[in-house]
């Protein structure tokens, strides 16, 4: 196009919307290139001491990420933060939330000081067209983020932002919601669930905290039920997980900790595979089964 042209071009473009359309897509595809397909990660956080702790799920937790390309920023959707609404937090400087009692003064202590984004945080409420996001400049990293995503990044380096639950809509929402989220994963943003497949605090066997892999008959249940669907591409009966009988009443009596799963399930693409890793119920009443989609 020549000079001339251009401004004639340029003249046309008289509506403010589509000039506005044009500079986010500008924007969406000039600051941020192109990568390629990174994974995505749902982790089983468990207790908050896995933030402190030295054990077979921050081990597994340290694997994974040696084998992951260098993201350029941290989405995090964690069981802990529910809100009415969708909000991501868009603060350049997010505190660490230490959203939990009765826990030794060291967990007190830990700060993970990961800058924010509010440019991905912008850019995800532009991209989401479902759902109206808000920016949030209040939150910051709870401990569903920050007690799994320092074992993956102990220098607090890579730019982390959250995004809440909207607790009062159904599963299908989320979803779908995550499935919009997918173009970020060539822009080099890492997305990453944050919850427990399998969570009953009620029904936790406190004794049995150290007994390895012990999981009640009904959590062993729900797991295997919940592996198999997950590596059969049964996303519709994750996402309808209240017509899965008992074991699944069982195993998710709220759903904040299963939801962020969703997320991650729903960014799964044709030929992608699913690999579970620290798949282990601990206490009988939760599972740390955790998975990678690439
Ligand atoms: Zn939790």
């Amino acid at each position: 196009m020549d000079r001339k042209r251009f401004l004639k071009y340029l003249g046309s473009l008289s509506l403010g919307g589509t000039i506005m359309k044009l500079k986010d897509l500008y924007q969406t595809t000039s600051t941020w290139k192109n990568t390629h397909q990174m994974p995505a990660l749902f982790l089983g956080h468990g207790s908050p001491m896995n933030a402190i702790e030295e054990n077979e799920f921050v081990r597994g937790f340290r694997s994974v990420s040696k084998e992951l390309p260098a993201p350029r920023a941290i989405l995090c959707i964690s069981a802990h933060w529910e809100t009415r609404g969708t909000y991501v937090t868009a603060m350049e400087q997010p505190r660490t939330i230490h959203d939990f009692g009765g826990f030794p003064q060291a967990l007190y202590e830990v700060d993970y000081p990961a800058p924010g984004s509010p440019e991905l945080a912008k850019k995800i409420k532009t991209l989401v067209s479902e759902a109206n996001v808000d920016l949030d400049y209040q939150w910051g990293l709870d401990h569903g983020a920050w007690s799994v995503i320092k074992h993956l990044y102990p220098t607090a380096e890579v730019p982390v932002i959250q995004m809440s639950l909207d607790r009062s809509k159904p599963p299908q929402y989320h979803y779908e919601l995550g499935q919009e989220l997918a173009p970020l994963r060539r822009k080099g943003v890492l997305i990453v669930g944050s919850g427990n497949l399998v969570h009953n605090l009620r029904m936790v066997a406190w004794d049995k905290l150290n007994t390895p892999d012990f999981g009640f008959d009904w959590a062993l249940e729900a797991r295997e039920k919940m592996n198999e669907y997950i590596s059969t591409g049964r996303h519709d009966y994750l996402i309808h997980y209240e017509s899965q009988g008992r074991s699944f009443q069982l195993a998710i009596p709220t759903p904040e900790h299963y939801l962020p799963m969703l997320y991650t399930l729903a960014l799964q693409e044709e030929g992608e595979e699913v690999n579970l890793f620290n798949d282990k119920a601990v206490g009988g009443a939760i599972t740390m089964t955790s998975l990678k989609i690439e």
